[in-house]
């Protein structure tokens, strides 16, 4: 592990109003996160290791696919193909660092898409080890009134039924001692008032973690999650946060600022590796305090 984010900076960061539609561009961010590329020290920890990871075009999923090259992994990340642009940049940091990287697009609200998206990296590596739930939506919705049955779908889709679907497709293919991670949020215990459908399924994943580390112990397959606190990423400025909020972001934690990606990605590097092989149904805080 490392020092990811120099401190001074972050505390002097500011977090400027930006709007961008959903599912957003990180490249295109003032100030651009920090994907840990040049600041995370990798030891090996994930030495010929080989991941599916979603969202991993940006934010956390992101930091996880550079943190995973940097110990050592081989990736295959999806993302939506609107994001194309930030995940050939996460392909030439992957590949720079001596990895292997595929890129596999697709929209995971498709249950055929999540077999395609599982064959697809079968071809590439073979069975891997490590499958880790990044990809999620949130659009924030003051009124109840005012949320749609679309958006609702949506939501519940996007956050849960494909991590359901990319688990069941995955599963025949996950090496002995495999692992899986869920991405949960300080939403499931904490939520906002705008974020009723966002919220609900943060919970509803913090849950089916816990019943699937049971169900799969036996198998040898450990199912962890990390639950993030406001983390600056293209989630916060594509439609998950009102504008008047950006600015604001972090500021309610104890270190009072949002956290960087980078910053995220050292929990999926430890709940992946062999430091945490007695490690199971539990979910990882990383939220400023
Ligand atoms: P992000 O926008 O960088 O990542 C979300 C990713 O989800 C997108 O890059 C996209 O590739 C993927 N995605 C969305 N809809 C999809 C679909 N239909 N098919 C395939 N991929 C799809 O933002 P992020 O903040 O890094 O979000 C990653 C995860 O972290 C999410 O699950 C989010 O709930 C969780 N999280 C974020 C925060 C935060 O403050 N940023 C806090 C708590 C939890
Ligand atoms: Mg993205």
């Amino acid at each position: 592990m490392t020092k990811n984010v120099n401190e001074t900076d972050v505390a002097q960061n500011e977090f400027p109003k930006q709007e961008q539609p959903e599912p957003g561009l990180q490249k295109k961010m003032t100030p651009v996160p920090d994907d840990g590329s040049t600041s995370y020290i990798g030891h090996g920890r994930l030495k010929n290791k080989k991941a599916l990871i979603t969202g991993g075009d940006s934010g956390i999923g992101r930091a996880v696919a550079i943190a995973y090259a940097h110990e050592g992994a081989d990736v295959v990340l999806n993302y939506l193909p609107a994001e194309e642009e930030d995940a050939q940049d996460v392909k030439n940091i992957v590949t720079n660092l001596g990895r292997r990287i595929a890129l596999v697009p697709g929209d995971l609200r498709q249950e055929t898409f999540s077999q395609q998206l599982v064959a697809q990296a079968v071809s590439f590596f073979g069975d891997f080890d490590i499958l880790v739930l990044v990809a999620g939506k949130q659009h924030a919705v003051f009124d109840i009134e005012d949320l749609s049955t679309d958006q609702l779908v949506d939501t519940y889709t996007t956050n849960v039924f494909s991590l359901v679907w990319l688990i069941k497709a995955a599963l025949p293919h996950l090496n002995k001692a495999g692992s899986i991670i869920t991405t949960s949020s300080v939403q499931a215990k904490k939520p906002l008032p705008y974020l009723v459908d966002y919220a609900s399924t943060k919970a509803a994943i913090r849950n089916i973690t816990e019943s699937l580390a049971k169900q799969l112990a036996p198998r040898n397959i450990r199912v962890n999650c990390v639950a993030p606190g406001p983390i600056w990423t293209p989630f916060q400025i594509a439609g998950g946060q009102p504008q008047e909020k950006v600015p604001e972001l972090g500021k309610n934690t104890a270190m009072g600022r949002p956290g960087q990606p980078a910053e995220v990605a050292g929990a999926y590097v430890y709940l992946a590796s062999g430091d945490a092989t007695y490690v199971t149904g539990e979910t990882i805080h990383v939220a400023g305090g």
